[in-house]
Formats: C-alpha cells, structure tokens, sequence
C-alpha cells in the first residue's frame, strides 16, 4: 500500500511522513518549559544524488565533502554489500525554530536563552530521531538509506579556516532547493535562518525540487544591497564582518567564552550540552524568520 502510494509522488509522499512526525514525535516536544514543540512545521526538498552541483562541492568545502552517491556506496559497504544503486536521491529537512523560542533570544546579548540551548541539543537529539525515521520508512518500502551525519563515516576535518564536516547539511540543504547561505555562514529559507536541518541519502528516485533563488547568497540583504549587517552588530564576538563569518573567531567563543559568561551571569542552571549554542546572529534579525524583503518594498 505505501509502496503504491511512494510510486504514485514520491515527493509528495515523504514530504507528509515527514511532517506528520515533527508534527505528532513526543521527541519534538520540550521536557522542560511548557512541553511545547521544539520545531515548527518543516520544509523538505529533494535532489539527484547525481546533480553536478556535489561535485562544485568538493571544490567549495573540500576534496573531503562526500557526494551523496559516495556516501550511499559508504553505507552499502559497511554493509558488505557492493551494490551500485542506479539511482541516488537525496532528501533535506529544515525544522524552523519556534516563535517562543526565538522571542527568548531576541532578548539575549552575550549567551543564548534556555529554551534556545535546549532546542541546540534537544532539537539535535529530535533530528537524529526524524533522520531514522525516514531511514526506516525507506527501508520499510524495500530501499536502501542512510542518514550521513548519524553514520560511522561522518567526520569533521580541522582545517585552517575552521572545522568542516565531509557532510553539510547547509549545502545538500541549498541543493535541494531550500534557500541560500548568508554572511553569518548561515542559510535563509522561506522559514528564515533560526532553524536546523537534516537529511537522508537513498537509492529511491524522488523528482529534485527547483532551485528558485538567483544565486546562492540571494536570500542574505547584504549581499543583495548592502543594506543589512544586523547579524554582525548582534555577534558578541566580533565574528561576522564585510568578509563574512570568522568561524574560529566564532567557535572560540561558543567553546571556551560564552560558559563563563553564563557563570559571571550567576545563570547556569537548567542550561545542557557540551556547549550553550550560540545563535544570538540568528535572532532580531530581518532575515530571522523570513527571506527579507527587497528594501524598497519595506516602504510599500
Ligand atoms: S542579518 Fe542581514 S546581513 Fe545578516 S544574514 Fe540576515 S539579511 Fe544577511
Ligand atoms: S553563533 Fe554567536 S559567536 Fe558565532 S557568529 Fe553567530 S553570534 Fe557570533
């Protein structure tokens, strides 16, 4: 019967089961605070896992980024299989932050809010839950899948301009059509920035979805007009400038400063997680939960 109705559009298809779980998952609700949802309705694309744009990758992020073809053949193997499936897709999620949530940070200046540190970690445990789920529903359905960033291939490489992971959610996030990146380092979607996202590779063919956006900093106003530094004036760490985002600069902060502050602050308690998880960039900020609109069109 689900097989039937895959086969029928499968876009359509997983684009409900995924939503139907971020809407009903207990794991999508806070244990602390109200029990309310950590994540709001999410946003889902599609792509060939065979789109040229994984190999510019390699190019942009690193020889090390994997293609999604490359990381199913990972998966396979470690399976003992030497399969190589004719067909490669890859499937993104964005699970937009709360307005509650995002209201506590708005509020913040030096570390992030509670319910923002828990939504870091929390939310994280959540998408690693939603990742297996459609593993399982693929698999239910006679596929192969894997989610790359729960697999024992995932790693990050320290490079000198930071660490970076051979598996960008951001980038198969814009390969699916899903926004662009920004000059914080971070991705506007129609949903806006304060969000997280997730994705799994199988060897299903799911029709890509359209890239909409001009270019891949369309959604981000300074690179648009110029008209917007908002998410460097709102950095507490001197992170973002016309150069974009430091993220040395910014780790250090997110590692070894912002705890102590929070201790300075006499505000540690409740707070979980190897570190707080930062975001103030991603908050008070037009393009916080929204593609901000062309400036002109501010004054209609
Ligand atoms: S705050 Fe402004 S400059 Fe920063 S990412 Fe958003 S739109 Fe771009
Ligand atoms: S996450 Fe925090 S420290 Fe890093 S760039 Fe954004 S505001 Fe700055």
């Amino acid at each position: 019967m689900n097989r039937e109705l895959f086969e029928g559009d499968a876009a359509a298809f997983l684009e409900k089961a995924i939503k139907e779980y971020v809407a009903t998952s207990p794991a999508n609700c806070f244990e602390s605070f109200d029990g309310g949802c950590i994540f709001d309705e999410p946003l889902v694309g599609f792509d060939d896992g065979d789109d040229a744009i994984f190999q510019d990758y390699k190019t942009i992020i690193g020889d090390f980024h994997l293609t999604p073809r490359e990381a199913l053949a990972k998966h396979l193997e470690s399976k003992g299989s030497q399969k190589r499936p004719s067909e490669v897709s890859v499937i993104s999620f964005v699970l937009p932050v709360t307005y509650e949530t995002r209201l506590s940070l708005r509020k913040e200046t030096m570390v992030p809010s509670l319910r923002w540190n828990h939504t870091r970690w929390r939310g994280q445990h959540f998408i690693n839950e939603l990742s297996r789920h459609v593993v399982s529903l693929l698999e239910s359905l006679s596929f192969q899948a894997v989610a790359p960033e729960l697999a024992d291939f995932f790693k990050l490489e320290n490079l000198p301009s930071g660490y970076a992971s051979n598996w960008s959610q951001r980038h198969i996030a814009y390969a699916a059509g899903l926004g662009t990146f920004s000059l914080n380092d971070g991705f506007i979607t129609e949903r806006g920035m304060a969000m997280r996202c997730g994705s799994v590779v199988t060897d299903a063919g799911i029709p890509p979805s359209l890239r909409i956006y001009k270019d891949h900093l369309a959604n981000c106003l300074f690179y648009r007009d110029g008209s917007c530094r908002r998410c460097a004036e709102r950095c507490p760490a001197g992170a973002i400038g016309e150069q974009g985002h430091d993220k040395n600069k910014c780790l250090e902060f997110l590692f070894t400063k912002q705890k102590a502050i929070l201790k300075e602050l006499g505000r540690e308690e409740g707070y979980i997680g190897r570190y707080l998880g930062c975001g103030l960039c991603q908050t008070k900020v037009p393009c916080e939960a929204r593609i901000p609109p062309k400036t002109r069109d501010k004054h209609r």
